[in-house]
């Protein structure tokens, strides 16, 4: 599955934009990035609203710090399980693609630096903006489960 919507969002990484991440910003990178799965809006909530240390009660909270995280190229928003990962960096000044088990939810991100381009080359200098890669299949482990069955 090829969708193209979503935004280049580490270029803005390596484009040197630094928003200055608050408490609540850096509480849901760190829930983030500790996670194994990517994580929703609402599981973010709920693993954040029981934590006294944490000030976040409302998912208008959680939606601003994502919006955030992800304008900062520290957060991806991966489309096909609308829910978010931390940059794992697996893509250096280039756009991220996600590799999405549909049988386990696991999302390894990859560099999608040639899916690029391939529309600069189909249509002559056309300027991309946004583009999302995901890959929706299944993970070593879930393949190896299958043949199990
Ligand atoms: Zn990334
Ligand atoms: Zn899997």
């Amino acid at each position: 599955m090829f969708c193209y919507n979503v935004k280049l969002l580490c270029y803005n990484k390596t484009r040197g934009v630094s928003l200055s991440l608050n408490q609540n910003d850096n509480s849901i990178l760190k829930k983030l990035t500790a996670s194994a799965r990517p994580m929703s809006a609402y599981d973010l909530l709920r693993a954040l609203r029981d934590d006294e240390r944490v000030r976040i009660k409302a998912p208008t909270q959680v939606y601003r710090s994502l919006e955030k995280l992800v304008e900062a190229g520290d957060v991806h928003r991966v489309s096909a399980l609308n829910a978010f990962v931390a940059c794992s960096c697996a893509h250096k000044g280039s756009p991220p693609g996600f590799l999405v088990c549909t049988a386990c939810g696991m999302v390894n991100e990859f560099d999608a630096a040639g899916v690029l381009s391939v529309p600069r080359q189909r249509t002559g200098g056309f300027s991309v903006q946004t583009m999302n890669v995901e890959l929706s299949g299944l993970c070593k482990k879930c393949q190896i489960k299958d043949l199990r069955k």
